[in-house]
C-alpha cells in the first residue's frame, strides 16, 4: 500500500521531472532570471563565462553558488558531455578561487552538487554549492 510518503516522495519527483524538462526545453530557471539580473542578487564574482552569488538560505556562515551563465545544456551534472569539460573545470577552479575571496582558505570549505531528484537538486541549472565558515558536519549540505 501507498503510504503517505511514498505520495510526497512521487510528487517530488513529478515536480522535479517537469522543471527538469521545462529547463531542458529552453526555459529560463530562477539562475537564468539571476543571470539577466531579472532577480536581484549580489554577484560576488563574475566573469565572461559564470557567476558566483550568495544562496538564498544559507546552510553555513559562508554559502555561495557558482552558475554557469550559459548552462549549455547542463540543467543537471548528469547531462555532462565531453564537450563541457572544459566550463565544467572552470567553474571549479572559479570556486576554489571565490572560496579564498571570502576567506574561507586555509580553514577549508565544502563543494557539494546536487544532481536530480535523488540528489535533492531543487533548481535545473547546474550549480556549485560552496560551503564553509565552520567546520563542516559529516552530512552532505
Ligand atoms: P539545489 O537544491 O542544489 O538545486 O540548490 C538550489 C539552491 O538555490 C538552494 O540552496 C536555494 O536556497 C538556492 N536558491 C534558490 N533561489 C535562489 C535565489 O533567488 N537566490 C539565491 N539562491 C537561490
Amino acid at each position: 500500500a501507498n503510504t503517505m510518503a511514498d505520495e510526497v516522495a512521487e510528487s517530488r519527483k513529478a515536480a522535479a521531472k517537469k522543471m527538469e524538462e521545462a529547463a531542458d526545453a529552453g526555459e529560463p530557471t530562477v539562475f537564468d532570471k539571476i543571470v539577466k539580473k531579472e532577480i536581484p542578487s549580489n554577484f560576488i564574482y563574475e566573469d565572461d563565462d559564470c557567476v558566483a552569488f550568495h544562496d538564498l538560505s544559507p546552510q553555513g556562515p559562508v554559502h555561495f553558488l557558482v552558475i554557469p551563465k550559459d548552462r549549455a545544456g547542463l540543467s543537471r551534472l548528469s547531462k555532462a558531455e565531453e564537450s563541457h569539460k572544459a566550463l565544467l573545470g572552470h567553474l571549479l577552479y572559479v570556486a576554489q578561487q571565490v572560496a579564498k575571496q571570502e576567506g574561507l582558505v586555509p580553514g577549508g570549505f565544502r563543494v557539494v552538487i546536487n544532481d536530480g531528484p535523488d540528489g535533492s537538486q531543487s533548481v535545473y541549472h547546474l550549480h556549485i554549492h560552496v560551503i564553509g565558515g565552520r567546520q563542516n558536519m559529516c552530512t552532505p549540505a
